[in-house]
């Protein structure tokens, strides 16, 4: 079998958005000073007597940085491996309103905001173009969601209690999840547009804004050589995480107290599967702790490519949560 190019299987990326005009507003500077190596940051704390924090991650985006930059770096080796039939993994991990879904989505109908997953979706369509003519392509796509650690399916909301199966042949999989054989980009857009909508519904009325799923974008390419007959399949999950801020001790109740612990959970889990795979010691990986994890086993690990993209606010006013997220990025480490 093939080997995965030589860049580490798993990577913590960090990327701070800019400013939004409310956090201007409040006419604070932000006191985050950014390294020259991109690789490390200094918080230079708003609260006194704070000794100034400082963090190191595989790459560092600041405000400035532009979608491409961040697709270049954080997804093309993992959507490469995917095309020589590995699987791989890219997250968004970061409070609400931190550039989640910016970075993986963006804004479809523009070139230059487009994020990770329209981007990748391109370069699949690009090279399966310019491959070989003895190699025939199919391409998947499902969309699924995790939310109070059910299932649902984003392509078709009348499933919404999957259950996650494992056979020889396929691996771990979501079984009855909607996988649509896709032709062009624009397919997997408008699919994707579904499935948002789909998303959309479920929480809206509930808590207006933040996000308190995880959705999880999962394409799958299989290649068949005409010549040789062998064939060769690459999973890739893209994923935007449930919003990590913790809510309030006090005041959270019912419904709202049950979702903050299940997010809590399955992002736990998370931290420790990804620390269990980047210690070096660990012999146990706790993938069985979460629907999250389990669903991602074949993909995080072994030879997949994952990058966990951790993304914060630059103001001072969020600082306790960016220093948190900050932290999950060093311990994924
Ligand atoms: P999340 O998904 O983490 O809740 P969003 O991706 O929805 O957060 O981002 C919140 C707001 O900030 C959106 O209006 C988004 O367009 C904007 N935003 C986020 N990241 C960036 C960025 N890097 N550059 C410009 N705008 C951004
Ligand atoms: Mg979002």
């Amino acid at each position: 079998m093939e080997e995965p190019d030589s860049s580490p299987n798993i990577r913590v990326i960090c990327r701070f958005r800019p400013l939004n005009q409310k956090e201007k507003e409040m006419g604070e500077n932000t006191s985050i000073e950014f390294c020259e190596d991109n690789k490390t940051i200094i918080i230079n704390s708003a609260l006194e007597n704070q000794e100034p924090l400082r963090f190191n991650f595989d790459h560092i985006f600041t405000p400035a940085s532009k979608q491409i930059d961040v697709y270049k770096i954080a997804a093309i080796p993992t959507v490469e491996a995917v095309m020589q039939g590995f699987n791989g993994t890219v997250f968004a991990y970061g409070q609400t309103s931190s550039g989640k879904t910016f970075t993986m989505t963006g804004v479809l109908s523009d070139p230059e905001l487009m994020g990770i997953i329209p981007r990748m979706v391109g370069t699949v369509f690009e090279k399966i173009s310019t491959a070989d003519a003895s190699v025939e392509f199919s391409v998947k796509v499902a969309y699924a969601e995790i939310y109070m650690e059910k299932i649902k399916d984003l392509l078709d909301p009348s499933k919404t209690d999957l259950k996650i199966r494992e056979d020889k042949t396929r691996g771990i999989y979501i079984e009855d999840l909607t996988d649509r054989y896709v032709g062009s980009e624009e397919e997997v857009y408008d699919l994707m547009k579904v499935g948002t909508d789909n998303r959309e519904v479920g929480y809206t009325h509930m808590n207006a804004g933040s996000s308190r799923s995880h959705s999880i974008f999962i394409i799958t390419i299989t290649q068949t050589n005409a010549q040789s007959f062998s064939t060769k399949s690459g999973r890739l999950f893209l994923v935007d995480l449930a919003g990590s801020e913790k809510i309030a001790k006090t005041g959270a109740e019912g419904k709202r107290l049950e979702e903050a612990k299940m997010i809590n959970k399955s992002l736990t889990a998370l931290g420790q599967v990804i620390n269990a795979l980047t210690d070096g010691k660990s012999t146990h990986v706790p993938y069985r702790d979460s629907k999250l994890t389990r669903v991602l086993q074949d993909s995080l690990g072994g030879n997949a490519k994952t990058s966990l993209i951790i993304t914060c606010s630059p103001s001072p006013y969020n600082e306790d949560e960016t220093v948190s997220t900050l932290r999950f990025g060093i311990r994924a480490k």
